[in-house]
């Protein structure tokens, strides 16, 4: 729902209440809360889709957010809890005008299924951020009352609070009463990773939404399966033109980061984009030469943003067409995380099938179980997996080879 369509039902719903109690000093109340955001990847976005969100930084909802309101006179607290999903308000409260109340929000957010996000701060002793909006707010009438967590010299805290809560507003599965822990600091080296416990976000991270819906996505994923990674970034002999390091939309990786990295990128960009386009945008943080031709592609509309839209429709078999080693042909056990984004991404938006179903294929498929994934064996798992979720052998195996995710070793 977009801010207009929230002020709306503000009047219609003031108008309701002011036929019920116009004359005392106590009011009906409800307080309402933004996040203010900063996104550094934020209104570039290559298709004007309907549906797509986040498009700018306009305020967002604070989506569940946990909140207080107290009466500062005796310090009482009014409310303590999480506020509505969708409106970002309390249920109406009864204050008096009289009195000054304190209005706090925390960084923390309940979600649906009763999932939670906390953002913390330190490593050491880590607590949530809280801040104090008002001291001195007194109701003056009826209706709806609305504060934001302004961004500025608050850490990123708020942006932070609003990606991450909209991914899982947006994709939740049927995980229930889990709890997000994400930390507002790198890990080592500053980067932004999920470690098994928790999501870190580095400087960079901590503003791109793109990123934190992709660790929201290895933490989903991971809570949904019960299980760790079965991962490394360890090959070596990276043929593309990514990093050999690190895993990037352009680096050949063993098949089991690739897929890792790709459920990722697939459930960030299903948070972001309206799940009916078959060509999802995904804003990047590097230049990719798409098309091989020696030339880095992506538009950069905004030299002082770098930024790289690159679409999930773009029809290439990136490792098949771009990682030609000669010594691997058809290379049996790696994989592309660009691949596997798309690959999931035709699933997902032309055949229907679900977020949940997906993690589902990937809890069944368990990447460690006792027998655990080989590198050889991941893609054929999942697929097994895939047909006993529902899913054809034909609609599977037409999708893995148009973006080229089928490799694996026969048994
Ligand atoms: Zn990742």
């Amino acid at each position: 729902m977009n801010k207009t369509g929230v002020l709306m039902i503000v009047i219609l719903t003031t108008l309701g209440f002011s036929s019920k109690n116009s004359s005392a000093t106590e009011y009906d109340v409800n307080i309402c809360f933004w996040y203010e955001a900063a996104f550094s990847d934020t209104g570039t976005i290559q298709d004007p889709g309907v549906g797509d969100h986040f498009r700018n930084n306009n305020y967002k909802i604070a989506r569940g957010a946990k909140v207080k309101v107290t009466r500062v006179f005796g310090n009482w607290d009014v409310f303590f809890d999480y506020v509505d999903v969708e409106s970002g308000c309390t249920p109406p409260l009864t204050l008096n005008s009289i009195w000054n109340y304190r209005i706090t929000i925390y960084s923390e957010a309940k979600l649906q299924n009763s999932n939670i996000v906390k953002l913390r701060n330190y490593w050491e002793a880590p607590s949530l951020y809280a801040r104090v909006l008002s001291s001195t707010f007194k109701p003056n009438a009826n209706g709806f009352y609305f504060f934001t967590w302004d961004d500025y010299d608050a850490d990123w805290v708020p942006t932070i609070a609003a990606g991450t809560g909209f991914s899982l507003y947006r994709n939740h599965g049927d995980t229930y009463f889990e709890t997000f822990y994400v930390y507002n600091y790198g890990c080592d080296g500053d980067i932004s990773a999920f470690t098994g416990e928790y999501i870190c976000l580095g400087t960079a991270g901590r503003r791109r939404r793109f990123s934190m819906a992709h660790e929201m996505g290895h933490n989903f994923i991971y809570l949904q399966a019960g299980v760790g990674r079965a991962y490394g970034y360890d090959y070596a002999s990276n043929e593309c033109e990514g990093p050999v390091d690190s895993h990037s939309f352009d680096s050949q990786e063993f098949q089991r980061a690739a897929a890792w990295e790709g459920i990722a990128q697939f459930y960030s960009a299903s948070v972001w984009n309206n799940e009916e386009e078959t060509n999802c945008d995904f804003d990047y943080y590097r230049a990719v030469d798409m098309d091989h031709d020696g030339d880095l592609d992506g538009e950069n509309p905004d030299p002082w943003n770098p930024l790289y839209i690159y679409s999930c429709d773009y029809g290439v078999q990136f490792m098949d067409s771009h990682c030609d080693a000669d010594d691997q042909e058809n290379p049996p056990t790696l994989g592309n995380e660009f691949d596997w984004l798309r690959f999931w991404w035709d699933l997902h938006a032309r055949e229907d099938v679900s977020i949940t179903t997906i993690s589902h294929i990937w809890e069944e498929a368990n990447p460690d179980d006792e027998d655990g994934w080989t590198d050889g064996t991941a893609y054929l798992r999942l697929r097994s997996a895939a047909i006993s979720n529902g899913i054809s052998a034909n609609t599977w195996d037409y999708w893995a080879a148009q973006n080229g995710v089928d490799h694996y070793l026969e048994d």
